[in-house]
């Protein structure tokens, strides 16, 4: 049995990120998936002879000099990705009150785009631009800098988002339409903090906003050459299922197959709470136990995935957030009798398409008890009472759908959808959660995970100890494998990739 340096459990974005590192560095590695498929969200599947994406549908910072840009490059990623830039003038449009909003990449186009819709609150803008670079220049990670301790960031982790944009200006529809794309942190305004807001909205308005063409699992596709061709080893259908102690420290970790896999070092970079499942619980204090399996977790979705007849559905360069409410805030304000209170739309982009669309997502948030009945049943065979619920909801988005895109309806040529159900059983995220857990500003270190655990040679890695999405992933693996490598070590190589 080969002991490695160190076995990663999942091959999600977290998973091979500590996997690229470590083995770039000179360590043996080994990483676990339990699907047959690596990637986690960064997972694709094709119908209709369609690419879909199931978890990424663009990324921000890739510009040249900005932060993922340099992360990429130290992996020897920069430039081997398929990537397309989204409109300069509106790589976000939000859709709210009847109007649509753009939002330009570059921050004086974003000020000075904005400033077009509401002319008074031009200051305002201002000082919502000066805040969010503010907060960005106080996480040391996301500047390629060692961080020492969360001292400079604390005060903007422990802010509220809806608090700052309060400060900043009264009018309600600005207010809205700068948090109009909270989708992407699935956002509640007195629990998301400031920090949360800031780096995620500065990635895509500084850092350049992006899609990959042909499907994010290129990404995945690159990853796993890089770590073979480090002499790594990634093992696909390899659930992990307990972990064996001597005295204190992991020894080995069994794999529901039988196979018992040996390590030096494990990093977790699956959810925290299956983590603590598969320890006995002799090993891990109580408290600990509770805190992390009383973690509230993010709400989870619903997602059309269309296939369009070929020339008929314009390609737009534009994602779409539309809100059919008097608030943005629909994760806080979730309804299932005005459901679908909300929606992002797009068109994703493939190498072989001209001016028109192949295909279009269409995301929204769903509440794991929706689906919560048929929870016990095995995907395929969920019975025709769950069809009918997926179908029924499916044509209540189309419709509108339809009201924004005119002619979307009859573009169609199939269709197809996933429900928290489907997350839940293809990524492992507990109830189907699109982000993992909820960073609760008001309680910030309670919801905070850290990646040095109790246990002396265990780490955790991935959506849940930093940031989810693919730079706050980047950010986390950083922090675990600096738990390993050095952290002064590791970022001055990043700097000098
Ligand atoms: C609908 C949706 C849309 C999104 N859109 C974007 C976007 O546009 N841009 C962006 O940047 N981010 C986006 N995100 C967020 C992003 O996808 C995630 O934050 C990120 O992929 C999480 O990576 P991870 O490695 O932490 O976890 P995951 O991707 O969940 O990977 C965990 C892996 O561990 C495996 N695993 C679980 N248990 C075991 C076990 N016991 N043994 C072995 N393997 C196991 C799982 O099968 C999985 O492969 C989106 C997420 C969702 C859900």
């Amino acid at each position: 049995m080969p002991k490695y340096d160190v076995v990663i459990i999942g091959s999600g974005l977290g998973g091979l990120l500590c996997g690229t590192i470590l083995s770039k560095e000179g360590k043996s590695v080994c990483i676990l998936e339990k699907h047959h498929q690596f990637g986690g969200n960064l997972q694709t599947f094709k119908r209709d002879g369609k690419i879909f994406d199931t978890g990424f549908h663009y990324v921000g910072g890739l510009n040249e000099g900005q932060n993922l840009h340099q992360y990429f490059k130290y992996f020897g990623l920069t430039d081997k990705l398929k990537l397309e830039r989204l409109d300069l003038n509106s790589f976000d449009k939000i859709g709210f009150n009847g109007k649509e909003y753009s939002f330009a990449q570059g921050f004086d186009h974003f000020v000075e785009t904005l400033a077009n819709d509401f002319p008074s609150e031009k200051n305002a803008l201002i000082e919502y631009k000066n805040k969010i670079k503010e907060v960005c220049n106080h996480f040391p990670l996301y500047n390629l800098k060692p961080a020492q301790d969360i001292s400079s960031e604390q005060k903007y982790l422990e802010q509220s988002i809806g608090s700052f944009l309060n400060s900043i200006t009264s009018n309600k529809t600005l207010q809205n339409v700068l948090a109009g794309n909270n989708l992407l942190y699935a956002g509640t305004p007195d629990k998301s903090s400031l920090a949360m807001h800031a780096l995620i909205a500065n990635s895509f308005i500084d850092g350049g906003a992006y899609r990959f063409v042909d499907g994010s699992s290129q990404l995945t596709d690159q990853l796993v050459n890089i770590i073979e061709q480090n002499g790594g080893v990634l093992k696909k259908n390899s659930e992990v299922i307990h972990f064996s102690f001597e005295n204190d420290k992991i020894q080995s970790i069994q794999l529901k197959n039988g196979e018992q896999i040996e390590g030096s070092q494990f990093i977790s970079a699956i959810h925290p709470y299956s983590t603590l499942q598969m320890i006995d619980s002799s090993v891990i204090r109580k408290s600990y136990r509770e805190r992390i399996n009383e973690l509230e977790e993010t709400i989870s979705s619903f997602i059309l995935f269309v296939s369009l007849k070929p020339n008929s559905f314009k390609y737009l360069k534009t994602n779409y957030y539309h809100h059919n409410n008097d608030t943005v805030w629909t994760a806080s304000n979730y309804n299932a009798e005005k459901w679908p209170q909300n929606y992002m739309f797009l068109t994703p982009p493939f190498s072989n398409s001209n001016d028109f669309a192949d295909s279009a997502i269409v995301l929204t948030y769903m509440k794991y008890e929706e689906v919560k009945q048929w929870e016990n049943l095995k995907s395929g065979n969920r019975g025709a009472e769950y069809e009918e619920f997926k179908k029924l909801k499916a044509e209540k988005l189309i419709e509108q759908v339809e009201l924004n895109h005119l002619g979307f309806k009859k573009s169609i040529h199939k269709y197809y959808t996933s429900s928290p159900l489907t997350y839940r059983d293809y990524t492992g995220t507990r109830d189907g959660s699109m982000y993992g857990i909820v960073h609760d500003c008001n309680h910030f270190l309670k919801t905070t995970i850290l990646a040095k655990t109790k246990i002396p040679n265990l780490l955790f890695s991935g959506q849940n100890i930093n940031l989810h999405g693919a730079l706050g992933v980047t950010v986390s693996s950083v922090m675990t494998c600096s738990e390993i490598l050095g952290m002064g070590y590791l970022i001055q190589k990043m700097n000098h990739a």
